[in-house]
């Protein structure tokens, strides 16, 4: 049987991803949303997520895609419900807000997920797998994009608790955490203030792994044209390059054959509704926060450099 399953906050990532994905899943049925300015056609739409789970009591599980700040309350108030949840990325505004959600769900027994979409990119598994039988030299991460593109007017993303460029960063550090077979830490960082903005429009991060070898990360908002997102690393035998966001999978500059559905990131979100299924029916949970400890460590250990203002 599927699972009954409400959506909060419909914005862009909802209605592009989401709603599509969860129409065409047999392993949930969507019975109610809750949102401040849409309606989604054929359920039943709420106000606000309180109201939706007192009128819908038949739901299950809860999806919520809203922007960092406000997501921790509505998980609170879904999970204390006894609900399952499944976090967007990044899983919350502060890393000891999303340690209580883990709490309220181991005890209500109930799964909570943070999800990380990138790690579903075609190219994640099949570089992980090549990577576990190899040494590690170094690292790159090339992470820039255009935020007026891709989040247009979301104010959201500059103010506290946005993240700015960390909050696209965060997927390619989600990706970087899963591939490389050591741990990794910050060592150091420099990131780049508009002088308008609470937070950075760029960063310069270097790391290193277990073994020492050095992984850096260059990454902007503020790239019009060909966007980029690349990561590529050498190894005792050969490089490794992931492309498109972790679509594309070269091993020595030759392109591999990798099974992928046709539209990319749709294949991405039917693997995270694929894989919060599988960890309901397992009544387990997946809160991987590593990608999130290294975007908080970059906050505390970089270094501050005041930039042009930013408008979209
Ligand atoms: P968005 O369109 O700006 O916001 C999503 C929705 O959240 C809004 O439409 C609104 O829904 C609700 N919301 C916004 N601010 C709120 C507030 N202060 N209080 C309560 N609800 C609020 O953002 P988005 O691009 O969808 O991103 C949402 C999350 O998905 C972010 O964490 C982002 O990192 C992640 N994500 C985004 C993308 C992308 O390409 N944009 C890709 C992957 C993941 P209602 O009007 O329905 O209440």
């Amino acid at each position: 049987m599927a699972i009954k399953l409400g959506i909060v906050g419909i914005g862009f990532i909802a209605k592009h991803q989401h709603l599509p994905t969860i129409a065409a899943s047999s392993d949930f049925e969507l019975v109610a949303a809750a949102s401040r300015s849409s309606a989604v056609e054929g359920v039943k739409t709420y106000k606000t997520i309180a109201e939706m789970l007192a009128g819908s009591p038949e739901i299950e599980a809860v999806s919520l895609c809203a922007p960092p700040i406000p997501r921790a309350a509505e998980a609170r108030l879904a999970l204390d419900a006894g609900k399952h949840v499944l976090l967007e990325k990044p899983p919350g505004a502060t890393l000891s807000e999303v340690h209580d959600l883990v709490a309220r769900a181991a005890k209500r027994n109930v799964t909570l997920n943070a999800s990380w979409h990138s790690r579903h990119a075609p190219g994640v598994a099949p570089a992980r797998d090549w990577l576990k039988q190899r040494t590690v030299r170094s690292a790159q991460v090339i992470w820039k994009e255009d935020v007026r593109v891709w989040h247009p007017g979301q104010d959201w993303i500059f103010e506290p608790g946005g993240l700015g460029i960390f909050d696209p960063t965060i997927n390619a550090l989600s990706i970087l955490t899963t591939i490389l077979p050591a741990p990794f830490s910050l060592t150091s960082a420099r990131l780049d203030f508009p002088e308008n903005r609470q937070a950075p429009v760029a960063a310069e991060l270097a790391f290193a792994d277990a073994n020492a070898a050095p992984i850096s990360a260059s990454v902007d908002f503020l790239q019009t044209g060909p966007q980029t997102w690349d990561i590529i690393v050498a190894t005792d035998s050969g490089e490794l390059k992931l492309s498109k966001g972790g679509s594309e999978f070269y091993l020595n500059g030759v392109r591999q054959e990798i099974a992928h559905e046709a539209d990319i990131i749709r294949g991405e979100y039917i693997g995270v509704y694929a894989h919060f299924a599988a960890l309901i029916k397992a009544r387990k949970s997946d809160v991987d926060l590593a990608p999130f400890a290294h975007v908080a460590d970059a906050f505390m250990l970089g270094e501050r450099r005041t930039v042009a203002p930013f408008s979209f």
